[in-house]
């Protein structure tokens, strides 16, 4: 059986430098809070337990002081930073530099155009989009469907943004579906803020998953990147398996098989995809 992990899969550079981060961090102090997963993986999480990180919640940041907290790459709002400030919290900021771009961009045009309203094509509650609309005291108007297009007044001026990780195909409809609303069409703006590093993988995973006969997609299941990329491959590959970990591997996933890929998602760790590589080269062997 010939087994090839895929090499573009894997972290992203945000989430390659927000562990570098904590993993400095941990070795200079026994401990770091973080706020939130600091990658949607739960094996990878664990792992940086091990190491002395502490995960906490919104709601455990509200009664912390004078300690250190390490921001993951999605970003944050700015209450989050003045939250700190107050409580005498030291940030360690990981939010990745293409997210932050983002942040900086809506804030400029939240602060410079008030008549218009700033719409981000992203899905409710996710970290990033908090992060995002946090730079427009809240106004912003999140659109994570058309069906919600009724939030938005069509006679005002629209500037459309995107969350990083949407697929790029479902902006551009959903641009187009904007514009067709627009009493004047010319007050529509649109920045395709999609990051590519998400979106240049789907091209490259639908041809790796369409030439083998099985493929094994590793990721967390929170993972909403680790989703959208797994039905990529089973759109090309109908015998492709979500598998969260070695473990999960059954052997009746690879039965006949003569080739098997194994991939995963921007939050998925080098190391687990070769684990599953291992494993399926000991199920392989014990037949
Ligand atoms: S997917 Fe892109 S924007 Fe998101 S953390 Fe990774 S590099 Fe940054």
């Amino acid at each position: 059986m010939k087994i090839e992990v895929d090499k573009e899969s894997g972290f992203c550079p945000g989430v390659v430098s927000a562990i570098r981060k904590a993993e400095g961090e941990l070795q200079v102090r026994p401990s770091l809070y973080c706020l939130g997963d600091i990658v949607h993986n739960s094996q990878e999480v664990k792992r940086l337990e091990e190491q002395g990180l502490v995960t906490i919640s919104r709601e455990e940041l509200q009664s912390l002081h004078d300690v250190t907290v390490l921001l993951r790459a999605h970003g944050e709002p700015p209450s989050t930073y003045e939250l700190a400030e107050r409580q005498g919290i030291e940030i360690v900021d990981a939010t990745c530099p293409v997210v932050l771009q983002l942040q900086r961009k809506i804030r400029r045009i939240y602060e410079n155009e008030p008549s218009a309203q700033i719409v981000i094509f992203g899905k409710h509650g996710h970290a990033e989009v908090v992060g995002l609309v946090g730079q427009t005291e809240n106004s912003a108007i999140v659109v994570e469907h058309d069906d919600e297009l009724s939030k938005i007044d069509f006679a005002r001026p629209v500037r459309l943004f995107s969350q990083t990780t949407m697929s790029v195909d479902e902006f551009r409809d959903l641009s187009a579906a904007i514009g067709r609303k627009m009493k004047n069409p010319d007050e529509l703006q649109t920045f395709d803020t999609i990051c590519r590093q998400v979106a240049n993988r789907i091209p490259h995973m639908r041809e790796f998953a369409s030439r083998h006969d099985v493929i094994l997609f590793v990721s967390g299941k929170k993972s909403s990147n680790g989703k959208a990329l797994f039905e990529v491959c089973r759109a090309a590959n109908a015998r492709s398996y979500f598998i969260s970990q070695p473990e999960d591997l059954g052997v009746e996933m690879t039965a006949d098989a003569t080739s098997v890929g194994i991939c995963g998602a921007t939050s998925t760790p080098r190391w687990q995809m070769e684990q599953v590589a291992e494993r399926l080269k000991a199920l392989a062997n014990k037949k």
